[in-house]
């Protein structure tokens, strides 16, 4: 006995795996495997044979078989494969807008100077934006090496690129934790609140400079809250009204919903929005700091234990352990220094438009405006996006 691969190839319609199948069934062939994609209008169907070490009949049977459906019909002896034990399956995503064919030339560059072979393409979006897919077999141990070499390659091309170890890990993802401010919503509430206590400017420069790792966080916050002493508590609501979500960011909650994600958003922010947030979105879960009030004002307290990095990783894994879901299938999107902790513990972490040193110790980077791009790092594809997005509920 042989294995022979046969592939089919022409043009595409209804009816021809089944027309192909039985007549394979017919010559009493054992099938070993089975692929097929329609691209445009054209068929590529392989099939896996045992066939018998004279072939002469089954190629005979199968080439007239092609010629009735107006199929190119090749028969080839099956190569093992190359990959073996000593390779890892890596998933390449490639986000841009547009995505340029020398940007995936790079990228097919850098997998071939690392040996790693592609094995599947996949275009999940062509419209608002494009993103490829690619599955590529590597070994393990210049796997951080290439990633690097990928993030150089993003990094000159302007696109987004994340490499992540396909499994089941990869499709098994239950939950989605976010930050809030310059992630679930476009701006920091706190910066808002300043401007209103007319420290607008002197706030929001010690927002950058937290947000972007140089600061501690408690007294960053302490300070800054601490100059918003005397807004009466009317102004919360003032700014919670010109309070905008990110682009995508509904359309990110109703897919994950919908696929029976729990949610939850941590945020260094205040819990009088957040809570807001939660209801309106209907969120499983929402953290934030509670700004103390006094006689209808702000007293520049907040009461409780601050919500910082640290306390977001713990909050990340008491909510996992209530929820029973393990740690490697949280999704963690955050854009500040103050969400690297939880995104370090998390199954996929994302800094999302992120300052500059939380991108380079992010484990992956989204530097995209619609936050519903993270969508295709699930492999996830526009059409199902859209069609999510149409239903109602
Ligand atoms: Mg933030």
């Amino acid at each position: 006995m042989r294995n022979l691969w046969v592939h089919i190839t022409g043009p595409d319609r209804p009816g021809i795996l089944g027309h192909f199948l039985e007549g394979v069934a017919q010559l009493d062939l054992e099938i070993t495997d089975l692929e097929q994609v329609s691209v445009g209008d054209r068929l590529i169907l392989a099939v896996g044979v045992r066939a018998p070490s004279e072939i002469g009949i089954a190629h005979s049977g199968l080439t007239e078989l092609g010629n009735e459906l107006g199929l190119a019909v090749e028969l080839r002896d099956e190569v093992r494969e190359t990959r073996g034990q000593d390779t890892v399956d890596l998933v390449v995503t490639v986000l841009g807008e547009p995505l340029q064919a020398k940007s995936l030339a790079q990228v097919g560059h850098t997998l071939g100077r690392f040996d790693a072979n592609i094995r599947r393409v996949e275009t999940l979006a062509r419209r608002r934006l494009h993103c490829v897919e690619m599955l590529a077999s590597a070994n393990p141990k210049t796997r951080r090496e290439l990633s690097r070499a990928l993030l150089a390659v993003a990094a000159d091309h302007e696109v987004d690129i994340s490499v992540q170890e396909e499994g089941l890990g990869r499709r098994a993802k239950r939950m989605v934790v976010m930050d809030v401010d310059s992630t679930l919503i476009q701006s920091e509430v706190i910066d808002e609140l300043a401007a209103y206590a007319g420290v607008g400017d002197y706030v929001a420069g010690i927002t950058a400079r937290a947000m972007n790792g140089e600061l501690d966080f408690q007294g960053a916050l302490r300070e800054r809250v601490a100059l918003l002493k005397g807004l009466p508590e009317s102004a919360l609501a003032e700014v919670a009204k010109k309070l905008d979500y990110t682009q995508g960011a509904r359309s990110l909650i109703k897919v994950l919903k919908g696929m029976d994600y729990k949610t939850a958003i941590l945020s260094g922010g205040f819990t009088y929005f957040t809570d807001r947030f939660q209801a309106e979105l209907g969120l499983d879960y929402a953290y934030a700091n509670t700004l103390e009030v006094a006689d209808g004002a702000l007293t520049g307290r907040t009461t409780g234990p601050i919500v910082d990095g640290q306390r977001k990783k713990e909050l990340v894994r008491e909510i996992a352990a209530r929820e029973g879901i393990r740690l490697d299938q949280v999704i963690v999107i955050g854009d500040g220094a103050n969400d690297l902790p939880m995104m370090g513990i998390a199954g996929l972490g994302i800094a999302f438009n992120a300052k500059p040193r939380v991108r380079e110790m992010a484990p992956h980077n989204i530097n995209r405006k619609g936050l519903d791009s993270i969508l295709f790092l699930l492999g996830i594809r526009e059409e199902e996006i859209e069609r999510m997005e149409a239903a109602g509920g």
